[in-house]
């Protein structure tokens, strides 16, 4: 169950299996104040890998993100055609998502009147009423891709009348709050590899976040070109960079090649994510069960924490 008490989960900064010593392959883990060889801890790694100061980690990993900034002037131009993205992006998903909204509701409400009628729940409704809200929050990752595409524009957009602006645009014509943490970066990153003293050595974008990369390079052929040939180490080359067309061949296998960690990408996650939004229920008060749908249905907390916790590792 989601109740009002749950906190959406602070992602750590560096996700789990990120940092990692190039030369072993080890990863690291935090200890302390301290990112160290999770074979070390074992007793299973007898290389010379130093421990690395967390605060001296957090300041290597900010001079990257200075290297991948934006030049100054050019963010709007990719924000506009961004924008017509967007809304053919949402009309085709409230076309796509039409029906299975209508579900949810007649569902929810057919199961709310057996539970009114102190009926005993319909174990097909039941099941119906899940399978559709999970379909509904996978559907809603294709969003949450097409977002990772502005993402740039605010986490390596340097330029603070640059970034109002566009936050102001979003907020006023389209009620979306950007984050523009800078550290948000990191969830792009799918391994920063170390030499044996914490250097960042060369790194990995997620697969989902690579094409990030050559969109906003198509746009703005600047960007990245000052990194030695191998400090990243992705390759693909896309044959279109369409996000429609590349969203399209990411979801044939459920999106499970996008990002490291999807709730859609294993039986195991999507397990997990339905019995965290749904065990429990029936043990609720009648009255409680009808809140409960109802809370599930439309822009409520529970919602929302079904959303994000599909993306995170909850
Ligand atoms: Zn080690």
């Amino acid at each position: 169950m989601i109740t009002d008490e749950d906190k959406l989960i602070r992602q750590p900064l560096f996700a789990k299996g990120c940092l990692t010593f190039k030369n072993s392959g080890h990863t690291l883990i935090l200890d302390r104040g301290y990112y160290r060889c999770s074979e070390q801890v074992k007793g299973n790694c007898h290389c010379k890998e130093k421990m690395i100061k967390v605060k001296d980690m957090v300041r290597r990993f900010d001079n990257l993100i200075t290297k991948f900034e934006l030049p100054e002037g050019v963010a709007g131009k990719v924000f506009d055609e961004l924008l017509m993205v967007m809304v053919k992006q949402w009309r085709r998903a409230s076309q796509r998502d039409v029906h299975l909204e209508e579900i949810l509701v007649s569902t929810g409400n057919i199961i709310i009147d057996q539970i009114k009628k102190q009926k005993e729940i319909s174990k097909t409704d039941f099941l119906e009423f899940k399978r559709t809200f999970y379909t509904l929050l996978k559907n809603q990752y294709e969003e949450m891709l097409f977002n990772y595409l502005l993402d740039p524009l605010f986490t390596l957009n340097p330029w603070p009348k640059e970034q109002d602006e566009m936050a102001a645009f979003l907020r006023k014509s389209m009620g979306i709050n950007v984050q523009r943490i800078r550290m948000n970066f990191s969830w792009h990153v799918r391994k920063l590899y170390l030499s044996d003293d914490g250097q960042i050595d060369s790194m990995e974008f997620e697969n989902w976040s690579w094409y990030v990369m050559q969109y906003t390079k198509r746009h703005i052929p600047e960007f990245m070109a000052d990194f030695k040939k191998g400090f990243i180490v992705n390759t693909r080359q896309f044959s279109t960079l369409n996000f429609f067309d590349v969203a399209d061949e990411f979801s044939q296998n459920d999106f499970r090649d996008a990002l490291s960690y999807s709730a859609f990408a294993t039986n195991y996650a999507k397990e997990k994510i339905l019995r965290k939004i749904f065990d429990g229920f029936e043990d609720l008060k009648p009255k409680a069960q009808i809140e409960y749908l109802k809370k599930l249905d439309g822009l409520t907390k529970q919602s929302f924490y079904a959303y994000f916790a599909t993306l995170n590792r909850i």
